[in-house]
């Protein structure tokens, strides 16, 4: 038997799950269309926005796969990429000096331009190695006068860069900042626990030295350990002179180089020198070709 006594106090309790729920629904997921809208150079930064960004933004990255970043189509339709973006996050250290600040500009997009708050360069955010002291002369290649700006392939310093992002995207939209800071809590937590697993397996190889195709392994071997012994390719995407490869043999016998490190494409000039003028060295046999971080992440949600 209900008595009104409970009938009134059921009045009340339904009026106060309403309010509540009003309450739930004013603070409900921002919905689908207000989502941060995220634009990255390369699909490595995409994939760490999407970590931290989660179902608040939509991620998309102006490059793809492993098309090389330094030489990326400037592409008009990018240009309308960058109109509606909030936040574009680019590599920096003129990684991107031959593409990015035409599409920036012809985008008419304030809030991306360098030193807004819409514009987050992620090499503000690691340590930066090779960085140049003397002269810097371009005719040496790809050679980038402020550093070294393939840090992606370091998982430390993706672990910063995230920090950075999630930092931003809290800026920007202050009702996401703890959902961001968890989510940054998690990928840390996930990230430092594989980067312990992977120096167990790297540490009997710490110290070795190691050929690589050019500088774009800097960061990996300074994680990982692995000694640079010298560069295929002395002035990077230019084949090397046959003097050069030959010093490198004598440089494999004298230091016990026995491994070489390429990109996963190997260059043109690599696969047309005949197999029979590496057989003096190891290292030019046992090639490992290191992954770069592609991961197709990038979202539009
Ligand atoms: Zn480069």
């Amino acid at each position: 038997m209900i008595t009104r006594e409970a009938w009134l106090r059921l009045g009340v309790v339904t009026r106060s799950l309403t309010i509540a729920a009003a309450l739930v629904a004013m603070a409900a997921p921002v919905p689908a269309l207000d989502t941060l809208r995220v634009v990255t150079t390369v699909e490595g930064l995409a994939a760490l926005a999407h970590e931290v960004g989660g179902g608040r933004i939509s991620v998309e990255s102006l490059s793809k796969g492993v098309a090389d970043p330094h030489f990326v189509d400037a592409n008009p339709m990018l240009a309308v990429k960058l109109r509606n973006a909030d936040l574009l996050i680019d590599v920096g250290l003129e990684l991107e000096i031959g593409w990015l600040p035409p599409l920036v500009t012809q985008s008419r997009n304030p809030n991306i331009q360098p030193g807004q708050k819409g514009r987050l360069t992620a090499a503000s955010a690691v340590r930066v190695l090779d960085v140049p002291t003397g002269p810097v002369d371009r005719s040496m290649g790809d050679l980038h006068p402020q550093g070294n700006p393939h840090f992606l392939n370091d998982p430390r310093r993706a672990i910063d860069i995230a920090a950075a992002i999630a930092k931003r995207l809290g800026e920007l939209e202050p009702a996401g900042a703890g959902e961001f800071q968890a989510n940054l809590a998690a990928f840390r937590n996930r990230t430092e626990q594989e980067i312990a697993d992977w120096d167990k397996e790297m540490a009997p190889y710490r110290g070795r030295k190691i050929f690589t195709q050019h500088r774009t392994f800097t960061y990996f071997l300074d994680w990982s350990g692995l000694v640079d012994a010298g560069e295929m390719e002395p002035r990077p995407g230019v084949p090397p002179p046959p003097s050069h490869l030959a010093e490198l043999v004598d440089v494999a016998r004298q230091q016990n180089v026995k491994r070489t490190s390429t990109t996963r494409s190997q260059p043109s000039w690599w696969r047309a020198t005949p197999a029979r003028r590496w057989s003096r060295s190891p290292a030019m046999w046992a090639v490992i070709q290191l992954p770069t971080i592609t991961a197709t992440t990038s979202t539009r949600s």
